[in-house]
């Protein structure tokens, strides 16, 4: 059954697949073993796709000439285990919808500092005035927009699980921020084998194409030369030559045929972690031909991402900030590392194995109490317990933020930047960071 095409997870990626899939002409299923959001139920219903929810009925799967998987179902799901013994290709949203487009496609991808790139990336097109879409992890599927409203230009955010199905996909541009530890559980808790999967944004480029990366990041740097790949443009701190480098004051990009450089407190995005996405941001416009004046307002006028150290108010002299999306510790470690005042730091959550020793300096030099807020902070407790600090252990948001606004003294910040997933209280990091606005709004 070569034309038959079954969809696994209805959300935004496997219901966007299905549409383009129809309207391609395949005999199209979908199928969600969790229940479906009724805006997808909808969609599929307008474009007279059949789906099924709350089961895999293998009759109607282990039929199909090829499988789209959402990248949230792990391969060691039984409906996978089957569909791969069945010798049927898995593919990803992404791999599919790139077969129907001609747009070139800018490929974001890195442990931390995805979305706030992309988005960054996205912003300067637009500026730019291009014909350009958002895709990937945000923004509306690729596969929609390719079947409603195809693009010139795609800026796509690529998780370690999407590259881990995409094969014949290339990335004209492609951007790798950084490798650090994360989703372990799902490579069998062999870092080599999700250092792998980031690296597959590399495979098809050709010497045409760019590939932009952190060149001061050690596993990127000793990974490097096993690949083919596109032209390189590093960026990195001073010492380095590159396609753009910073300083304590400013940030140079080289671009052709004269190199442009803006002042740190001009960027609209603060901290160290963000003049490496500004960097990413302003190297791939350039690489994508768009003018250095228009990258430089681009980059000052950006307004930054929801969750993503977002400032959410100021009470009684201390400021709030909502971090909800740093769900490992690296990002924790870069939040901590740009705060300027003294911080009660708030963490915990569904732990993916995480080794706080990243962030042990900077929590004794920065912070003057510790709120853990997860459903069992036993490791929290057991790691932090002998540092001499303020604690509380807390189990709702509510509490968290009832605790922060009595710990926290007049000139200090608190900070929700949790180191952690939010399954074990939260529905997702958007909810997370969404109570904690409202609450702290309520204060
Ligand atoms: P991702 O999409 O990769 O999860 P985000 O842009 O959503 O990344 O940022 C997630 C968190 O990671 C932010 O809250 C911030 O604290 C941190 N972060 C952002 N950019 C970087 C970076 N380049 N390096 C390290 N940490 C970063």
């Amino acid at each position: 059954m070569e034309r038959r095409i079954v969809i696994l997870g209805a959300g935004e990626s496997g219901s966007g697949a299905a549409v383009l899939a129809k309207k391609l002409g395949f005999d199209v299923f979908v199928s969600d073993f969790g229940s479906i959001a009724d805006k997808y139920k909808e969609l599929l219903d307008r474009h007279c796709i059949e789906w099924e929810e709350k089961k895999h009925s293998e009759e109607l799967i282990l039929n199909a000439g090829e499988v789209i998987k959402s990248p949230g179902i792990p391969d060691k799901a039984p409906i996978i285990v089957k569909i791969k013994n069945a010798g049927i290709p898995i593919i990803s949203e992404i791999e599919f919808a790139g077969r129907y487009t001609k747009a070139k496609m800018v490929c974001i991808t890195g442990s931390n500092g995805k979305t706030t790139t992309t988005s960054l990336i996205y912003h300067i097109f637009r500026e730019a005035g291009l014909n350009v879409g958002l895709a990937g992890n945000i923004g509306s599927s690729l596969a929609l927009q390719v079947a409603e409203d195809d693009k010139d230009y795609y800026i796509v955010e690529l998780s370690s699980f999407q590259l881990d199905n995409m094969y014949e996909f290339r990335a004209n541009v492609a951007v790798l921020m950084n490798i650090t530890p994360d989703h372990l559980d799902r490579y069998d808790y062999e870092m080599q084998n999700y250092v792998d999967a980031k690296f597959r944004i590399l495979q098809n480029q050709k010497p045409e194409d760019a590939f932009v990366f952190w060149n001061d990041d050690p596993i990127i740097r000793k990974e490097l030369p096993k690949y083919k790949h596109g032209k390189l443009y590093p960026f990195a701190e001073e010492k380095h030559t590159g396609a753009a480098a910073y300083t304590q004051e400013e940030m140079i990009v080289f671009t052709e045929p004269t190199p442009f450089n803006m002042e740190l407190e001009e960027l609209s995005l603060t901290g160290k972690h963000n003049i490496y996405n500004s960097m990413a941001a302003g190297i791939s416009a350039n690489v994508a031909g768009i003018r250095k004046e228009t990258i430089r307002e681009a980059l000052k006028s950006f307004t930054g991402v929801e969750h993503r150290l977002e400032k959410v108010a100021k009470v009684n002299g201390v400021e709030y900030i909502n971090d909800s999306k740093a769900t490992n510790v690296n990002s924790c470690w870069y939040a901590l590392q740009s705060m300027k005042t003294k911080t009660v730091l708030i963490l915990g959550g569904k732990d993916k194995g995480n080794d706080y020793n990243e962030i042990a300096g900077l929590v004794k030099e920065k912070c003057s109490g510790l709120i853990f807020l997860g459903a069992d902070n036993s490791k929290l407790l057991d790691f932090f317990g002998e540092y001499g600090l303020p604690i509380a252990d807390t189990h709702s948001m509510q509490e968290c933020v009832e605790i922060a606004h009595k710990m926290a003294k007049s000139g200090e910040t608190v900070l929700l930047s949790p180191c952690c997933a939010s399954f074990d209280l939260f529905k997702s990091y958007e909810e997370r960071g969404k109570l904690f606005k409202e609450l702290v709004c309520k204060l």
